[in-house]
């Protein structure tokens, strides 16, 4: 493992760095997936920009819409006062990416760059239409998270860009956010399948106004639930929807079979977590409102 590692204080200089370097280095955030596929020889590089000296980067401002810079910690997520109420999943996701020590370093940027199809953040930035800020020697440039995750270990970002923040509305009332994670233990575990929703009621809180259904390690990428969604949407929201909604999302995932579970295992697992997660919301808004 032999690179060169850069330190800009600024962001014009990460740029600079990054548009010199181009696909011979890489950013360093936290460096808990860079650092392991390095080690691993996944990865050879000649150029590493480690980012912790850039200002700006690892901040949450969550008065009204909420921004995240692409250096917020998973462990500054689960502890941020505003995601304990209707941005609970944030929280839920969070706490179960690797141990301590992981969280402490590893950064929601990286989550989402690395872009593992069993990263356990990403879905709940799915379900809450998250955009991401990226910027380059062109300029600045904002495009959804949905769709900006290509691949497996695969962006949207052009070389040498780096990703700067994302960006999500508030939700209004009637709203609650739900994570579920499978894995083969209960700690220090890669998902097996991860499932995170997202439900608003209308104003008489009786139907579903608006239904968000991402799902990890089921696809090459983490994905939306789109047919669940629209299934629900308008709907009264009873059991058996639910369960409905269940059974369409995990029609939808298409996972594959390896050394954690049978694909079979893991189409079962996503209809009873999105149904689960669904459920929870719903609790959660009645929870709220009583
Ligand atoms: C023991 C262990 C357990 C883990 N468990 C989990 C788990 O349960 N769930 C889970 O989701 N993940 C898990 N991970 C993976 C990892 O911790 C997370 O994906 C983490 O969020 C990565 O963030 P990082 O800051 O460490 O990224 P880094 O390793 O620094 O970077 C990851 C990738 O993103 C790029 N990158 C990072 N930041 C930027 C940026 N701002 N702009 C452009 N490119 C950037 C890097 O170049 C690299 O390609 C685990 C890792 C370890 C070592």
């Amino acid at each position: 493992m032999s690179f060169e590692y850069h330190e800009p204080t600024s962001l014009a200089e990460a740029v600079d760095l990054g548009a010199r370097f181009g696909a011979d280095g890489r950013f360093l955030a936290g460096g808990t997936d860079l650092i392991i596929q390095i080690r691993r020889g996944k990865l050879r590089l000649r150029h590493v920009v480690g980012l912790h000296r850039v200002p700006g980067l690892d901040g949450i401002d969550a008065n009204g819409s909420v921004t995240l810079g692409a250096l917020v910690t998973h462990r500054a997520l689960e502890r941020h006062s505003a995601f304990q109420g209707r941005l609970r999943a944030l929280v839920e996701g969070a706490e179960v990416v690797g141990g301590h020590q992981v969280r402490n370093v590893g950064t929601v940027g990286g989550n989402i760059v690395n872009a593992s199809p069993a990263a356990d953040v990403t879905p709940v930035l799915l379900t809450l239409d998250t955009t991401v800020t990226c910027a380059g020697r062109g300029g600045e440039r904002t495009l959804p998270l949905d769709g900006f995750l290509v691949g497996p270990g695969q962006t949207a970002l052009r070389p040498g860009e780096l990703l700067t923040g994302l960006r999500f509305s508030a939700l209004p009332g009637r709203s609650a956010t739900a994570f579920l994670k499978a894995g083969r233990r209960k700690a220090m575990e890669i998902s097996v399948v991860c499932v995170a929703a997202r439900l608003t009621l209308d104003a008489a809180g009786e139907r579903c106004a608006e239904v968000r259904i991402a799902l990890g390690a089921v696809a090459p990428t983490t994905r939306r639930a789109r047919a669940a969604e629209r299934a629900l949407e308008g709907r009264v929201p009873t059991p058996d929807a639910l369960r409905a909604a269940g059974r369409l999302a995990a029609a939808e995932s298409q996972p594959i079979s390896d050394v954690r579970a049978s694909a079979r295992y893991r189409t079962l697992v996503v209809e009873t977590l999105v149904t689960r997660a669904l459920t929870r919301c719903l609790e959660r808004i009645r929870d709220a409102a009583s």
